[in-house]
């Protein structure tokens, strides 16, 4: 789960990390009541979206005066940056900014273990300055056991330039309180970029970038609070109210119903096998019911990028007659006008293929023939 900038710096400041005073605003009027309570009507605007390069997109602006925070918060509020509309920004005091650095931890799977990345030149992509100029990037694996050992920060800080030998002591403090929130809160990423020194000498968090796991929210409680529903895909947050896995693709459409993770990826497969590409992927998880089948075909029908559907089930522990009920109920609630190739085989499937013919439903058991036959009715229908 991703956070926004505004409860990063939250999170960041729970850990004594240093930010800039801000707060956030959903409306020019909230935005103009934050820049009045300030001494100075000095701000940074900035759009609370969940995806990155929003200075780029012209999302993160200074304002110097309340007409200029009037006019640049209602230009930023409803903006697009790549697929979301911002509903929100975060107005801050302005900084006066002496140098911009980096600092992130990130889990390093192929280590197993962690991983501190920092340079003294941040503000930009740190893949681009890793790319252009990787003496320019420090690393510093980190073992689960004993965790960040003080040595190797010093290590690091021992490489500082001449000029900012001065903020070793300022950006010490950070490394160790962001690695803490990082292993407290069971993040996979957390990132500083630009971590700013002020012309007086302070080290503060300017931005903030917070990945948290998945598996770990149900001892997070708090991270849980910080999801918003404008920050949320609507159908994957429908699949995930209704434990569904629902996985959005980009550039298909071919929506697919399976049930468990491998004939997931082997459906993918089959599918490009046969020149056809992917809308989405459900899967509906073991012992699905009836009633868990319709909501599955409900989030698909409702993909607008869809036009055929692939059901592909395997019934091991899921029965087929099941399924096919949920299959029919759908069919009589949804108005599907979407093709539907259906491909059926195990537990009860002789049920289920009775029951669908009844309907005038045909049903494939040979999983290439039918992937065979979606991608031919995706194409009928182009795109
Ligand atoms: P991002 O583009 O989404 O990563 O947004 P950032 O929060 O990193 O802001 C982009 C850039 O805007 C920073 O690297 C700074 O150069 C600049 N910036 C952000 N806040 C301030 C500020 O308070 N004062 C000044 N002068 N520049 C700022
Ligand atoms: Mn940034």
């Amino acid at each position: 789960m991703n956070l926004n900038e505004f409860q990063a710096k939250e999170l960041f400041s729970k850990f004594g990390l240093p930010v800039p005073n801000g707060k956030v605003a959903w409306s020019t009027e909230e935005a103009l009541g934050i820049a009045k309570s300030f001494p100075e009507p000095k701000v940074v605007i900035k759009a609370q979206v969940l995806t990155g390069g929003r200075g780029k997109a012209g999302g993160v602006k200074l304002a110097n005066s309340l007409e200029e925070v009037e006019k640049i918060s209602s230009e930023i509020l409803g903006m697009k940056i790549k697929e979301f509309t911002v509903k929100k920004v975060l107005v801050e005091e302005q900084m006066s900014i002496e140098k911009e650095m980096y600092l992130s931890f990130i889990q390093d799977r192929d280590n197993r273990g962690y991983r501190m990345i920092f340079s003294e030149e941040g503000g930009v992509e740190i893949e681009e300055l890793a790319r252009t100029q990787p003496d320019k990037v420090m690393m510093v694996q980190i073992e689960p056991f004993p965790g960040l050992v003080p040595f190797q920060l010093r290590e690091v800080l021992s490489k500082l330039s001449p000029e900012n030998k001065k903020h070793a002591r300022g950006i010490y403090q950070m490394m160790n309180k962001l690695y803490k929130l990082f292993i407290e809160k069971d993040a996979t990423l957390t990132e500083i970029n630009p971590l700013i020194i002020t012309s007086d000498g302070k080290c503060i968090a300017c931005d903030g970038k917070i990945s948290i796991d998945n598996s770990a929210l149900y001892r997070n409680k708090d991270v849980i609070e910080y999801r918003l529903p404008e920050d949320e895909n609507p159908l994957e947050r429908e699949a995930r109210e209704k434990q569904l896995n629902y996985v959005k693709l980009d550039g298909g459409n071919i929506g697919c119903l399976v049930n468990g993770a491998g004939l997931a990826m082997t459906t993918m497969d089959v599918i490009k096998h046969f020149g056809g590409e992917p809308a989405n992927f459900l899967d509906l998880g073991g012992g699905a019911k009836a009633e868990h089948v319709k909501n599955a075909l409900k989030i698909i029908v409702d993909d607008d990028d869809v036009n055929t559907i692939f059901i592909n089930i395997f019934g091991g522990i899921v029965r087929c007659d099941l399924v096919a009920e949920g299959i029919l109920n759908a069919k009589k609630e949804l108005d599907i006008k979407k093709e539907m190739v259906i491909r059926l085989l195990g537990t009860n499937d002789k049920i289920a293929y009775e029951m669908l013919e009844k309907e005038n439903i045909s049903v494939f058991t040979a999983m290439t023939a039918a992937a065979k036959e979606a991608v031919k009715l995706s194409k009928q229908q182009g795109v």
